[in-house]
């Protein structure tokens, strides 16, 4: 299983951003990882946060980024041969989980980036409140999988996994 470990200051600049008191709309991240042949951790190495700017559409249950973010983060990704984290936040909600929105995108993005980075694995992570879910595609799997934890320094965040077996179950019922 897959741990993603994450310098503290960053992990907390991430969340931050993510979750602006202010703000009633969904923001995002991307985080740029490194790790091993047997993926048992994903090592953050570098971050960037979405902005305005960055949206294609931003409301407060869906979010679409510019397809020139998209290419930008595909390139950056590709010189520091790194694998993209995708987070986001569900403002409003506190038990994070992947809204039907979600899987949907998900289903479409997740084989262009895996594509477009040559086999790289995808992660994909949803915070609300102080709880996250997240989950991980590795190079042939056709079903992500759960992510063990987020390591923040001492801390290990463990995410809700209240997704990964609801996506087999969309994935059967609709598809
Ligand atoms: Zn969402």
């Amino acid at each position: 299983m897959t741990a993603i470990s994450i310098d503290p200051n960053i992990w907390s600049i991430v969340s931050r951003h993510l979750l602006q008191t202010r703000s009633e709309k969904e923001q995002a991240a991307f985080l740029f990882g490194q790790y091993e042949a047997d993926l048992s951790t994903i090592q953050v190495i570098d971050h960037q946060l979405m902005t305005d700017r960055d949206f294609a559409s931003q409301s407060g249950d869906y979010l679409e980024l510019q397809d020139t973010t998209r290419a930008h983060l595909i390139k950056r990704a590709h010189m520091q041969r790194a694998c993209l984290i995708e987070v986001h936040s569900h403002p409003g909600s506190h038990r994070a989980a992947f809204s039907t929105f979600d899987f949907l995108g998900l289903q479409e993005t997740v084989p262009h980036m895996q594509w477009r980075l040559r086999g790289q694995p995808y992660v994909a992570i949803v915070v609300a409140g102080n709880t996250f879910d997240a989950l991980v595609w590795t190079v042939a799997a056709r079903h992500p999988t759960a992510l063990h934890a987020i390591n923040a320094g001492e801390r290990a965040l463990s995410p809700t996994n209240l997704s990964v077996e609801r996506w087999k179950g969309i994935k059967n019922d609709s598809f």
